[in-house]
């Protein structure tokens, strides 16, 4: 039996209930399954704090970049310009997917371990009425900051544009008013703070500019509207459905109001995130972000001073005492991030800082 918990910003570990769900090997076609998907598809905006009059929740095969993909080569139409707002690897994901959709867009880069500036946004958006589109992530997994999308979406509506966010690793782990922040497309995807399986991303879309959006996708499969159309018929999706992810993702909703809603999980998740950073202080290592834009999913620590060792190593010596940690996505300074999501408790935390301590304790040097 492999038995290691993932310190990961997604996968994450899962509960044994949520796993189990996996079991049955569920009919597509099946009435009940139908159900369960729009079943769901009403939590999610539920999470999302938006009525079924104003937003619908489509779901989408794949893992998370292709939901962010269906959305951007979905309702950004020729005629139309985006603004893709970047400080980190996930924004500069969106570029890609731009580039490869040949959508007309321009970047906004930000430092990875500043936030992007609303006030410059603005002033992007004034000097360029072409732009119609604003595309951002929120938590952005990179370094683990939390970006300040409402005072962002903010200003996008004040200009008359859309706003679409990658929220994969902070929805249901960090509250959002999807609607009072100006927001129009937000995508996650299971296997985040929701805490099911990977297999697909869900896609909370504002119903007039969907609509509005027939016609315009550059794919079959990622067309946004098109699974939205067989989907609110009757919860049927357009292809094959990860029928084993779905069902596990509905009992991690369960699960999820169990523990008391996103309220509860964002204490929790925080709850470790700030044991993890005072912890990692006491053995001499420090955070990428700066405390007060550090979010509570995933931190970036410095490797500590006085010490000489490969992350290769160092992950190798923790796996085998249970746990998995991730390598650093920076590319200026030498780092490695713990996730503080998913099943796993302050227990935890100190277990993992009590195994990174006494591996530095062999790798000490003056
Ligand atoms: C996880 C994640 C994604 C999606 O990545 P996949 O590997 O496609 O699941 C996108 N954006 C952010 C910010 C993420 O954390």
């Amino acid at each position: 039996m492999k038995n290691y918990k993932l310190l990961t910003p997604g996968p994450l570990t899962t509960t044994d209930t949520v796993k189990r769900e996996m079991l049955f090997d569920h009919c597509t076609w099946d009435d009940d399954y139908k159900a369960i998907t729009q079943e769901i598809r009403k939590k999610l905006l539920g999470l999302a704090h938006v009525s079924e009059e104003d937003y619908t929740a489509v779901l989408m095969q794949g893992s998370g970049t292709f939901g962010v993909e269906s959305v951007l080569t979905s309702v950004i139409a020729d005629s139309d310009k985006l603004l893709i707002v970047a400080n980190g690897a996930y924004g500069d994901r969106m570029e890609l997917i731009a580039q490869h959709a040949k959508l007309n867009y321009v970047i906004y880069r930000e430092d990875y371990d500043k936030i992007p500036d609303w006030k410059k946004v603005n002033e992007l958006l004034d000097a360029d009425p072409e732009i119609t589109h604003v595309s951002m992530i929120h938590s952005e997994t990179t370094s683990g900051i939390l970006n300040d999308i409402q005072s962002v979406g903010a200003v996008v509506k004040e200009h008359g544009c859309t706003f679409i966010v990658d929220a994969m690793s902070s929805f249901g782990g960090v509250d959002i008013p999807v609607k009072d922040w100006g927001i129009d497309f937000l995508v996650s995807s299971a296997n985040k703070c929701i805490q099911g399986v990977p297999g697909f991303s869900f896609i909370i879309a504002q119903r007039e500019k969907l609509i509005k959006s027939k016609g315009i996708a550059r794919s079959l499969s990622l067309d946004l509207y098109d699974q939205w159309e067989t989907m609110e018929k009757d919860g049927k999706w357009r292809y094959t459905s990860p029928t084993h992810v779905v069902l596990a993702f509905a009992q991690a909703l369960r699960e999820m109001e169990a523990e008391g809603g996103i309220e509860a999980r964002h204490k929790r998740y925080e709850t470790n995130n700030r044991l993890l950073v005072q912890k990692m202080k006491e053995l001499g290592i420090h955070t990428y972000i700066e405390e007060k834009y550090q979010g509570p999913i995933i931190t970036t620590f410095f490797y500590p001073e006085n010490c000489k060792f490969e992350f290769q190593e160092m992950y190798q010596y923790i796996k085998e005492r249970g746990y998995a940690i991730y390598p650093g996505k920076i590319t200026k300074a030498d780092t490695f991030r713990i996730g503080t999501i998913g099943e796993i408790y302050p227990d935890d935390i100190e277990k993992v800082c009590q195994i990174i301590k006494e591996f530095l304790g062999g790798k000490k040097y003056e």
